[in-house]
């Protein structure tokens, strides 16, 4: 049993050192209020529209569902 520990130990670690550098938290994206990702997050979930999710993977928000503000 011992063995197996310590070999899950190491797994750990290679798994850590393999692990991309942590990016510093962005602010929160900001989703215009009432838009399904806006629905979504206050629900603690993650918007599935392919086009929000295609979004999110750069980062952005999706301008599709959420228009930028106009003044
Ligand atoms: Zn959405
Ligand atoms: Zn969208």
């Amino acid at each position: 049993m011992r063995h197996l520990a310590l070999l899950l130990v190491s797994a750990v670690l290679l798994f850590a050192a393999d692990a991309p550098p942590v990016a510093p938290a962005k602010a929160a994206p900001k989703y215009q209020e009432g838009s399904c990702c806006d629905k979504a997050t206050k629900k603690g979930e993650k918007c599935m529209h392919p086009c929000c999710v295609k979004a999110a993977k750069v980062g952005k928000v999706c301008d599709h569902c959420n228009e930028p503000v106009k003044k």
